[in-house]
């Protein structure tokens, strides 16, 4: 029900009229001011304004002496009230937001300010009503776009940031805190400098200034950052320049994507390409790239270095003999050792298979390197346990020298293997300094092993047969088969310049396989000649004696060719039963097994002692031909033959004198009672044709005797 104001003067069931108690200058603001304008008096309005009535939809009539808070949205009329009464109280208020539901029920957002006024004599409020829905619905989508923003900024992987031109953070989402390791609060402020690492700054600092002066963005800036927590990672980030409306550079924005996880692989990946997976070492691309930075840095220095190729004697025997794993511990336990012995600066790689090579820089003087190689050899050589047991391995080194022997890395490693192919040819277990004169016996080398591939094939190789006499009878009881080797190219080559060629290349094996062959069948067909029958004795290399098929192949020779085969003695030298005692003395224990006959060559050169012949199944000792060489002057040696004759005497052994080449030397050991000897005295080693017509007409003058 609508009571009538006290100061209006109609009554309430007539249409008020307030304009009455507004003055002429009061109505004309009203009816200019941006907002509809209302009076209520005990909670009723007592005047509403034209836009009032206009925003909420309502004629004054509908809305004179009704509740002022009828239509407003539920939920915000307590508010309302309360704004009021605070109105009533303080006099003024604060403007405030509330929800208006409009005649034709549309919500509408107001923004209202209210002053105490006296109306008709009595107290009242005064309100000022603008309709702000439509700022209200941009703010609202605003509000939305920029949490969608934010939500799909928080979404990303990447992190986002801004910075001012400074470098400090302004904007960032989660993600750069998660990369950097930092709160909210921490990187609030903060510079992208902080985080940088001493490699990366300058270079970062660097892009974000050029960006600023070109005004170009930078997509793919490398970056590594120290988090919070003291670990590094990678980063990748995208820079671009940020403008005020006014073109005038802000700060910078980008993307930052963390590419640890990346960067690790391709860390790993580079380093399995530039090392060696068993000893972990660098290997030759590493070691050769190292070279190159030290040879430069010499030069600039005026240094010398060194490189020390060093290479494992006999590796391939204890690799095929024990097995790959026991191989590989070995390569491990010497690249260790290697390692242990040098200074940090130096390096050590591996060039692979039993090939390692050191890299010794500011070298002031050679006899450092000497001492270093002396080193190594005696370190190599110390014990090693494999399978179990011991073994003992040397190494072969050979040494270049900057700016000697070599200007690059290529030729200066190039020429310590040259060198070191020397020191094994020297017999292994020492090194050798590279010198020009080795270039060119390095290359007669190579050509000897390009040409002896295809020597077998093209029937290059032909025997020669040396006869054996017996001091006694006289008679010629056996003959040495000795492989010749005639090649298109290179002429005549000597045994002593292929055969460890062929040993070292594992050609020996097949090699071997046809001298046996076409020993024996040569022996068989002297016999079908009517010829006297010899022994017929051929050489043997250690790599055939660790050959598994060598049974099957002596086996194979002597039913081929139908000879006997106690007619067949085999040669091996002491220093191969010494290589690894247990196993060749097995090996020779079967070879006897068969009825084949066994020497010993070259006896008295290797290490081993008298005393050890007797734990090997041999029946035969041939004296080298060094000791022969100046008998009967030179007492040492006749010291030394004597003896062996001696105890080969008393181990029931057969005695061959090698190399006898003068009368004085027959007679001596005619004398000593030698049972054999071979030598250029009796014959040279000769073609088949020719040993026949030998064995014939030394017959034959035995006969006429
Ligand atoms: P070796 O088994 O000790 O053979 C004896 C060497 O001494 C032969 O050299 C022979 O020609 C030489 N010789 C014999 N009598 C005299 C002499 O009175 N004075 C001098 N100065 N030398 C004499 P060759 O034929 O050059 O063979 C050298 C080495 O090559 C052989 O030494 C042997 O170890 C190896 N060899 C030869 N043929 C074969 C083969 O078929 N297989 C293997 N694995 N090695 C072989
Ligand atoms: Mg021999
Ligand atoms: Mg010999």
């Amino acid at each position: 029900m609508i009571k009538k104001p006290k100061s209006a003067s109609e009554p309430a069931t007539k249409k008020p009229s307030p304009r009455k108690d507004l003055s002429p200058l009061a109505e004309d603001i009203i009816a200019n001011a941006r907002d509809g304008i209302y009076i209520v008096q005990n909670g009723k309005f007592v005047y509403v304004s034209e836009l009032y009535q206009k925003i909420t939809g309502y004629s004054d009539t509908e809305l004179i002496g009704t509740d002022s808070l009828k239509n407003i949205y539920p939920e915000d009329k307590e508010k309302v009230r309360t704004q009021a009464i605070q109105c009533l109280k303080r006099q003024s208020a604060d403007p405030y937001e509330y929800r208006y539901i409009t005649k034709s029920h549309e919500i509408k957002w107001i923004l209202e300010t209210v002053s105490p006024i006296m109306y008709g004599g009595e107290r009242a409020t005064l309100g000022c009503f603008m309709d702000i829905t439509g700022r209200k619905k941009m703010e609202e989508a605003l509000h939305q776009s920029e949490s969608k923003y934010r939500s799909i900024l928080e979404g990303i992987q990447e992190a986002y940031f801004e910075v001012d031109l400074e470098g400090g953070f302004t904007f960032f989402n989660d993600s750069l805190c998660r990369i950097t390791g930092c709160s909210r609060k921490e990187l609030t402020g903060a510079n992208y400098r902080q985080f940088s690492d001493a490699e990366s700054l300058e270079k970062v600092i660097q892009t974000f200034k050029k960006v600023y002066e070109t005004g170009n963005p930078v997509e793919s800036l490398d970056w590594q950052i120290t988090r919070q927590d003291g670990t590094k990672r990678y980063i990748e980030a995208s820079v671009s320049l940020q403008k005020e409306v006014s073109g005038k550079p802000a700060g910078f924005k980008g993307l930052i994507r963390d590419i640890t996880e990346r960067r690790l692989i391709e860390q790993e990946l580079n380093h399995v390409a530039t090392h060696d997976a068993l000893t972990g070492l660098p290997n030759r691309l590493m070691f050769s790239q190292l070279l190159g930075h030290s040879i430069r840095s010499a030069q600039r220095r005026k240094k010398q270095l060194a490189v020390l190729f060093v290479d494992l004697d006999r590796f391939k025997t204890i690799n095929d003999s024990l097995g790959h794993e026991a191989g590989d511990e070995l390569l491990k336990v010497i690249a260790r050792r290697l390692k242990q012995m040098l200074r940090a600066v130096d390096i050590v790689g591996r060039m692979g298979g039993d090939e390692f090579i050191i890299l010794i820089e500011d070298l002031d003087d050679l006899n450092q390197v000497t001492t270093l190689a002396n080193k190594i050899l005696s370190a190599a050589i110390k014990p090693v346990v494999l399978m179990g047991e011991e073994y003992r391995v040397t190494t072969s080194i050979g040494v270049s020298v900057y700016p000697m022997d070599g200007h690059d890395e290529q030729s200066l490693m190039k020429n310590a293997d040259i060198a070191m192919y020397f020191a094994k040819e020297a017999g292994k277990n020492n090194f050798q300094f590279y010198s020009e004169n080795l270039h060119s016996m390095a290359n007669l080398r190579l050509k000897i092993e390009k040409n002896l591939r295809h020597a077998l094939e093209r029937q290059e190789f032909s025997i020669a047969y040396q006869a054996k006499v017996d001091f006694k009878t006289g008679a010629i009881t056996g003959v040495e088969a000795l492989l010749r080797w005639n090649n298109p190219h290179l002429g005549s080559i000597a045994p002593v310049q292929f055969i460890p060629v062929a040993e070292e290349t594992g050609m020996i094996v097949p090699i071997g396989r046809w001298v046996m062959k076409t020993a024996c069948a040569q022996n068989v067909a002297w016999q079908r000649q009517g010829l006297p029958t010899v022994c017929m004795a051929v050489n043997l290399s250690l790599c055939q004696l660790m050959d598994s098929h060598l049974l099957g192949d002596i086996k194979a020779a002597l039913k081929e060719s139908g000879m006997a085969p106690n007619l067949l003695e085999l040669e091996i030298t002491e220093s191969m039963v010494m290589h690894d005692p247990e196993r060749v003395i097995d090996v020779l224990n079967k070879i006897r097994a068969i009825g084949v006959r066994l020497a010993i060559d070259d006896f008295g050169t290797g290490y081993s002692s008298l005393a050890q012949i007797k734990h090997f199944p041999v029946n035969t000792l041939k004296v080298d031909r060094s000791f022969i060489r100046n008998l009967p002057d030179d007492i040492e040696n006749k010291a030394i033959t004597l003896a062996i004759i001696v105890m080969a005497r008393d181990l029931k052994l057969t005695v061959v004198a090698e190399g006898v080449e003068t009368e004085a030397q027959e007679s001596f050991l005619r004398e000593q009672v030698c049972d054999e000897m071979q030598g250029f005295y009796f014959s040279k080693p000769i073609t088949p044709e020719n040993f026949a017509d030998l064995l014939r007409k030394h017959t034959d003058s035995f006969k006429k005797k």
